[in-house]
């Protein structure tokens, strides 16, 4: 019997998945990390762990300190959870915008949650910028009390991840994974796993998936941050080059359309089980995309990064997709009749 005793432990016990339209419309193997079964139900579960135990390790967090962070929600969840399990308060400050079921889902985590408005990273109101302000300033009251965590400039987000995910990918597919693409928010996980895996094997294919209205495809493909467009994916996407983004060792990169990848959202629940969240179709879209590049035979590796429950009242609703211009399959008209 194997057994798990905290939460930190049962963190990146994810299963690799085979996702079979996938595989067969490109005659490739399209591989996800089921990561929305971690037990906050993220991926930022392990960027969280990361942190927390860099910030143990170093010093930077007193027991029973506060974590202070600046989340769009999944990262604040899993810093939450691991505060409860762990001994320590939570504070997160997060963009009104975020879903009601992400923001929810933190209050009964037991963090406080502070909104503010949702304004460019250049103006002093940016939600990483108050939970930096937060920190410091209760750090000024009681020096040691509070501990930023930064998941956007703290490398050992990245660190991390190349310490653990790309491993484990590594270990599972047995060496055979020709190429991984994800999308990024703090670029923890592309620029962790595509390091883990370019030092393992130099001909891996790193991609990234960019949702439209993001910046970083047009970076890496001109070295402009330029972007256009809008999604309604959350969590991804950026204006700026992170410190976890920057240097990260990527080949190819895509901007992914709403009306592109949403579909793919809408198939991987009704034809696979898969309910996952609008980045995780965005990272699907960018698999079938590299397998495109790549040709038939490889072995693509990609992430479901969250449960598509914390989008019910957007991704699964048909008002909000037919407001947005986004197709409704028919299926989930007759689920929600008018
Ligand atoms: N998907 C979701 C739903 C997320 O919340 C995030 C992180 N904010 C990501 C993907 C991107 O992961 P990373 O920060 O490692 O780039």
């Amino acid at each position: 019997m194997t057994t798990r005793p905290d939460f930190a432990a049962a963190v990146g016990q994810t299963p690799l998945l085979r996702l079979r339209f996938a595989s067969e419309a490109t005659g490739c193997e399209i591989l996800a990390r089921a990561e929305f079964m971690n037990p906050g139900g993220s991926v930022k579960d392990r960027t969280a762990l990361g942190l927390l135990l860099d910030a143990e390790q170093r010093g930077a967090l007193r027991p029973g300190g506060t974590i202070v962070e600046g989340t769009a929600g999944n990262t604040g969840i899993g810093l939450a959870l691991l505060g409860a399990s762990r001994g320590y308060r939570t504070i997160i400050v997060m963009p009104a915008t975020q879903s009601r079921e992400k923001i929810d889902a933190l209050r009964v985590t037991g963090a406080e949650v502070r909104l503010v408005p949702a304004v460019p990273y250049k103006d002093p109101g940016h939600y990483a910028h108050q939970a930096r302000a937060l920190a410091a300033q209760m750090n000024a009251a009681d020096p040691g009390s509070a501990w930023f965590a930064d998941q956007f400039d703290n490398t050992a987000n990245r660190d991390w991840h190349e310490a653990t995910t790309g491993p484990q990918i590594w270990e599972e597919t047995g060496g055979a994974v020709d190429g991984f693409v994800c999308a990024c928010g703090t670029g923890g996980t592309l620029a962790g796993v595509g390091r883990a895996l370019k030092a393992r094997k130099g001909s891996v294919t790193i991609a990234l998936a960019d949702p439209a209205g993001s910046a970083l495809a047009s970076y890496v493909n001109t070295g402009e941050l330029v972007a256009s467009g809008n999604s309604i994916s959350e969590g991804i996407g950026s204006s700026r080059i992170t410190a976890n983004f920057d240097g990260a060792p990527i080949d190819l990169a895509w901007s992914i359309p709403d009306d592109e990848s949403v579909p793919l959202t809408h198939r991987l629940l009704h034809e696979e089980g898969w309910c996952v969240g609008g980045s995780s179709g965005v990272n699907v879209a960018g698999a079938i995309r590299l397998a495109r590049s790549l040709g038939p035979g490889h072995t693509i590796v990609t992430v479901l990064c969250d449960a598509g429950t914390r989008y019910q009242a957007k991704l699964f609703n048909p008002a909000f997709l037919r407001a947005k211009d986004l197709p409704v399959p028919q299926w989930l008209d007759e689920a929600f009749p008018a």
